[in-house]
């Protein structure tokens, strides 16, 4: 018979006998099984808390602080509740003016609390062998404790990424972008070194959806949000920063070396066969470099104006400002 069989056989006799075990529970030298409300008033116990504490009545209405001591170094009065996921959490607490040792468990129910006990061997050796035994449960649970954290900080990681990338291109969003790249602005202008922005905006690509649909215009939002990525150096910075619209912030780059990075950029996608039927897929590139009186707003907006012109210009081209 395995310890579940066992389980269900007792718990079967017990629904069968509830007299017959709560005389057993009672009288049982070495259990204790209180009911308190939510502030630690004793509502219920069995007759073991009386005999232990040498009263003539069951202590009812008596808060179980009074009556349960915490052991040396514990601050107050505290019950620590187990979960339901069987992680228990053992506590031992000492009969108040006695010196018998009780190891609890507390679990959470209705009315408040119930607080079920086993009483510790009486010998110094017993009760030293049964607090290493807890030391050895409690080290178990801070190391699942200390697991547990782990993974939280992982899932936390996984979050902030997340909420920092595009998921359909796996670069980075423009919320996110707009953060690095006020970074970048104020180091650029403290160290006075070169920044250059590059605005790029996929050509007619409403026609693609048109033609090919979504989930092509998708496909090809991802090839181009690669070709972005494999041009960057380290320190620069690519995003999606809309719909069609890509953008990239380049440290210590000047506006000629951007409009050659640019220009490269632009020939790749109008020699990649992205689609069926030759369809040649362009983007249109405005190219702005740091200026002295510039803010982050003007020299983004000094890109896109350049990319306006690209468009103006018969698209599939690059334009600097
Ligand atoms: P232009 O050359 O002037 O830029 O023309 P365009 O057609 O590229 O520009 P327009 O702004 O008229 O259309 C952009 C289209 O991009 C419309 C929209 O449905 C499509 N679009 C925006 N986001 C997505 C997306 O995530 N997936 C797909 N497949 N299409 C998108
Ligand atoms: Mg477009
Ligand atoms: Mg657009």
């Amino acid at each position: 018979m395995g310890e579940s069989d066992l389980l269900m056989t007792l718990l079967e006799v017990i629904k069968a006998n509830p007299l017959a075990f709560r005389v057993f529970f009672n009288a049982a030298g070495s259990t204790l099984a209180v009911v308190t409300d939510r502030d630690h008033r004793i509502l219920a116990c069995n007759d073991n808390l009386a005999r232990n504490l040498h009263l003539p009545e069951k202590p009812l209405g008596r808060f179980l602080g009074d009556i349960l001591c915490s052991l040396e170094g514990e601050e107050g009065f505290s019950l620590l509740v187990s979960r339901q996921d069987n992680s228990l959490l053992p506590q031992i607490f000492r009969i108040c003016y006695t010196e018998i040792l009780f190891k609890c468990y507390t679990f959470a129910i209705e009315e408040g609390f119930l607080v079920l006990g086993d009483r510790l061997g009486g010998t110094d050796n017993e009760v030293l062998e049964s607090m290493s035994l807890l030391n050895n449960e409690l080290s178990g649970l801070s190391r699942e404790l200390a697991q547990k954290n782990r993974d939280l900080e992982k899932a936390n990681r996984k979050i902030t990424e997340l909420s920092r990338t595009d998921s359909l291109t796996g670069l980075a969003n423009r919320a996110y972008f707009q953060e690095r790249y006020q970074e970048a602005f104020n180091l650029a202008r403290r160290h006075q070194m070169p920044l250059a922005v590059v605005m790029m905006d996929l050509d007619h690509f409403k026609h693609i959806n048109d033609i090919y649909g979504h989930d092509a215009g998708d496909a090809v939002l991802r090839h181009f949000g690669g070709l972005v990525r494999e041009s960057c150096r380290q320190e620069d910075f690519a995003a999606r920063f809309g719909g069609e619209e890509f953008i990239l912030y380049l440290p210590h780059t000047t506006i000629k070396e951007a409009l050659s990075l640019a220009d490269r950029l632009r020939q790749r996608l109008a020699g990649a066969a992205i689609l069926e039927n030759h369809y040649q897929v362009t983007a249109s590139m405005g190219v702005a470099g740091l200026a002295p009186d510039d803010s982050p707003e003007s020299l983004i907006k000094r890109g896109d104006q350049a990319l306006y012109k690209a468009k103006d210009a018969g698209r599939n081209w690059v334009c600097a400002l």
